[in-house]
């Protein structure tokens, strides 16, 4: 194992052997390009990195020769018998998509989902958010089996959703949050652990830190990581989250934004999401020009750093961010949830060049499904374009491609990962997911699609693209997880939901 632990099993390093991958292929390597490739060969290495990509293939064109023995003639290193071989390509319902990325998600939240509608967010966070992440504080097993319980489900719940990163809150407290990352690695997701930073909340103070404490635990969880971590990737990562402002002295503020220079680490946190809540920076932070230049203050706004919400944000706070390179978590179903509001997304792409990427925020958020923000993020954009126009002169609403970018490739910059991951090139990791539209039974699929609307071989590349361009419509309004029928990380399959006993969505409790 080449891992420096020996007590975990590790889902995401097991070894595997050459695959390749035959079929539609579906990505979007640009925010306005929706590349469709029919008929590819991917090629997977044991390393579970993408290292061959041959698009339109037809054994036709070829001597009959099938996929395997091209690619081994090819290239030469390989037998048929050493190649695992998944071909998908005589259904045109079936299409292999980048894996999802949530970039900003509270697994300690969890349990909360779907509860306190319309609650506002002050409120919420004192009545129902702050007494469960209590939970997972203190001494001895008890908190230690609530966070096996919680954490366990909401990373097999986002697999089975197609997440393949994310980018996690989880409690002020160290163990846990460790453990946390240690299912991870055990389940098979990428992802970053924010232990949540904190020293004075006053509503809740059951519920804080001392500046000391944190400090202690930020080291433990940085230790650890380094630790549980196998030699040659790094699949867990640490995340420096202070909680937002309105909870985090000045010295805290200092300490984190001198800690991500120091280790370079990444930053998340939540802004401007509610208005009471700026009232609220405004009157803690009187000598700072804005909240967004409150983090600014403290160095915490560079290229890694994820800002979640971003709904109230003034001209100059839009510059800065754009300034900064800050990424953008835009939770639309979270912000409807709670009646945060709605953030002028296009704004952000294209008056500043902002990088946006996607987030479910559980539990504000009810949906863990990045499929599902897909759809509310381009509801609300709706929603704004329904408004009287304001300054910007770009039209508010969202294309299906560019949702599409943001749950992948907008993900995997905001994450820092977009040389590895968020589609499908060489010298990435194959995240993927295997989406499959067929409908043989109304109650094993979401989604309707009827026999005319399908590509067929025989048809020309544009009609093709036409009609696939439907499906996608099909997957992102009328779909939900059992269209995802198989997920890899970093090359491993995780998730296997192609027989009613697939082992992995069995041994995950999840049926
Ligand atoms: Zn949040």
């Amino acid at each position: 194992m080449p891992s420096k632990t020996t007590d975990i099993s590790i889902k995401a390093i097991a070894p595997i052997s050459y695959t390749l991958y035959y079929g539609t292929f579906i990505h979007t390597p640009t925010l306005t390009n929706l590349e469709i490739s029919f008929n590819t060969i991917v090629g997977v290495n044991s390393q579970g990195v993408i290292d061959y990509i041959y698009k339109e293939y037809h054994p036709i064109d070829h001597n009959s020769q099938s996929p395997i023995e091209f690619f081994c003639k090819q290239q030469g290193t390989y037998t048929d018998e050493d190649v695992n071989f998944i071909d998908i390509s005589r259904d045109y319902t079936k299409f292999f998509f980048p894996g999802f990325i949530d970039t900003h998600i509270h697994a300690s939240q969890f349990p909360n989902v779907g509860i306190g509608l319309d609650t506002p967010l002050l409120d919420w966070l004192n009545k129902y958010t702050f007494p469960l992440e209590s939970q997972f504080c203190g001494d001895g097993d008890k908190k230690m089996e609530f966070a096996k319980l919680v954490y366990t489900r909401v990373i097999q719940r986002t697999l089975l959703n197609g997440t393949t990163c994310a980018s996690y809150f989880t409690t002020i407290d160290p163990e846990t949050s460790n453990y946390f990352a240690e299912l991870l690695l055990k389940l098979g997701q990428r992802g970053f652990v924010g232990k949540v930073c904190m020293d004075c909340n006053e509503p809740y103070p059951k519920y804080e830190e001392s500046l000391e404490d944190c400090i202690k635990s930020m080291n433990k969880i940085i230790d650890h990581l380094d630790d549980i971590n196998p030699e040659f990737d790094t699949l867990v990562k640490p995340i420096i989250t202070p909680r937002f402002a309105p909870v985090c002295t000045r010295e805290m503020l200092t300490y984190l934004g001198n800690l991500s220079k120091r280790k370079s680490l990444p930053i998340q946190t939540h802004i401007s999401e509610n208005k009471s809540e700026i009232e609220l920076v405004a009157k803690m932070f009187p000598d700072c020009g804005s909240y967004a230049e409150v983090y600014n203050r403290y160095n915490l706004l560079n290229e890694a750093t994820i800002l979640a919400h971003c709904i109230h944000f003034s001209p100059e706070e839009c510059q800065l961010i754009a300034d900064k390179n800050c990424s953008v978590s835009h939770c639309p179903t979270s912000n409807t949830f709670i009646s945060s509001g709605e953030a002028p997304i296009r704004k952000y792409l294209y008056d500043y060049h902002i990088n946006v990427s996607l987030g479910t925020d559980i539990s504000g958020g009810f949906d863990s499904s990045i499929l599902h923000i897909i759809k509310h993020a381009i509801l609300v954009s709706h929603h704004l374009s329904m408004k009287p126009v304001e300054e910007t002169a770009i039209d508010c609403k969202l294309s299906m491609t560019e949702g599409l970018y943001m749950s992948t490739m907008g993900g995997a910059r905001a994450v820092g990962l977009e040389d590895q991951i968020g589609s499908f090139t060489k010298g990435k990791k194959f995240d993927c997911q295997l989406i499959d539209l067929s409908t043989t039974t109304t109650t094993t699929t979401a989604t309707d699609v009827f026999a005319w609307q399908v590509p067929q071989a025989s048809e020309s590349a544009d009609v093709k693209y036409a009609k696939m361009v439907d499906l996608l419509g099909k997957w992102v309004f009328s779909g939900d997880d059992r269209n995802c029928v198989a997920v890899w990380c970093n090359g491993r399959q995780v998730v296997d939901k192609t027989t009613t006993t697939g082992v992995d969505a069995k041994s995950n409790g999840v049926e």
